[in-house]
């Protein structure tokens, strides 16, 4: 029996933190908001805060209440915004966080106000069609509303891009200019309001939309916003996926592997299994199409991703693969590297829903080295 655990996922901090040091150089004048929503994209929100803030990151920012919740309850006292939506039960929840909140109707104000007040940040829609508000008549009487209001304070202008990672878009811009024409102005009013826009594509392609602070998520995990390799916006990739060889078996020609028999050996060959699937995020669509590392090599894997288990191909040879190698599915062995970027691509995603994806039956160790 192998001395390894059946699956881990190893965090190097060190790497986190010179992508948060890397991605502040490119907007020195302003705050760096580190985003750590959805469990800091699936690398571990808390760890992932520290590091951030070690990095040299002044705000943090996640999309729930729940998610601030456990922020504070690590001891994590940074200020932190929250920039999802938040339903009648959640929004105490929050503010007993002491959090700043995203608003655009003049009644959030009111509630909030009711409750206790908050720091607020008004958001106009300029193109994006989620939250906050298009009309930017509206919006600067929110920004009014919050700064009149005795227990709130009008803490930040805001919008969010559409297309920020499609470069030369058009769109971009448009919703940089609507953002200005609403915020410049509003700002000589409140000279004390931070302007935000920028995610981390915006703040990688287009100093114009830095502003006061910035809010880049994906890249501080050494992922590439435009979905190219992380190494030439020299980011470095935080997460590496490791598990095992639990089992390797020779197949001769006609012998079938997995469920629903999806794989069928044309000739001799080997198969190793790695006992990790969909029930650790491992998206059955990869069946077919995915690979794995092991002692250096990639390998396909072949029939159907499981809930538990994945098959590779190794070769007629077997590649002197044995039960106990270490199998790495994300991140690199030797010369090979596995990047949530090639997973997304093999799958028709985004490196942002490989990661963010990865189940929570795989633990999380952090560790601070470099
Ligand atoms: C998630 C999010 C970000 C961070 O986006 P990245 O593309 O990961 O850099 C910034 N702002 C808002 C409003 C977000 O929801």
């Amino acid at each position: 029996m192998s001395e390894r655990r059946r699956a881990v996922a190893r965090i190097d901090d060190g790497a986190f933190r010179r992508n948060v040091a890397r991605v502040a150089g490119e907007a020195p004048r302003t705050e760096l908001c580190a985003v750590v929503k959805a469990d800091g994209y699936g690398h571990g929100a808390v760890g992932s805060a520290r590091a951030a803030l070690a990095g040299g990151a002044t705000w943090l920012a996640v999309a729930t209440a729940a998610e601030a919740i456990s922020i504070r309850d690590a001891g994590i006292d940074a200020r932190l915004i929250v920039l999802g939506a938040l339903s009648d039960s959640e929004l105490p929840e929050a503010l007993a966080c002491d959090v700043d909140l995203v608003v655009w109707r003049e009644h959030q104000v009111a509630r909030i106000a009711a409750l206790g007040g908050a720091r607020l940040h008004v958001k106009l829609d300029t193109g994006m069609g989620r939250l906050g508000t298009r009309d930017a008549e509206e919006a600067s009487r929110v920004a009014t509303a919050a700064a009149t209001t005795a227990t709130t304070t009008l803490a930040g202008l805001m919008t969010h891009f559409a297309t920020a990672d499609e470069r030369g878009d058009r769109f971009f811009s448009e919703q940089l200019e609507r953002f200005r024409a609403w915020a410049l102005p509003l700002r000589e009013r409140h000279p004390q309001a931070l302007l935000h826009a920028a995610n981390s594509a915006a703040l990688l392609r287009d100093p114009a939309s830095h502003f006061d602070l910035v809010r880049p998520g994906v890249a501080l995990y050494g992922m590439d916003p435009f979905g190219e390799d992380p190494d030439e916006h020299r980011l470095e990739p935080v997460l590496r996926v490791e598990s095992y060889v639990a089992e390797v078996k020779p197949c001769v020609a006609g012998e079938s592997v997995g469920y629903g028999r999806r794989f069928v050996a044309g000739g001799a060959t080997w198969v190793a299994t790695v006992p990790v699937g969909y029930g650790d995020g491992w998206r059955r669509a990869l069946s077919g199409v995915g690979h794995v590392l092991v002692r250096g090599r990639r390998f396909p894997i072949v029939g159907a991703v499981s809930m538990d288990n994945v098959t590779l191909d190794l070769g007629p040879d077997g590649a002197g693969v044995l039960v106990g190698d270490e199998a790495v599915l994300l991140g690199s062995q030797g010369a090979e590297r596995i990047l949530a970027e090639h997973v997304a691509e093999e799958i028709g995603t985004i490196n942002y829903e490989v990661t963010c994806g990865l189940g929570s039956r795989i633990p999380r160790v952090h560790e601070g080295v470099g």
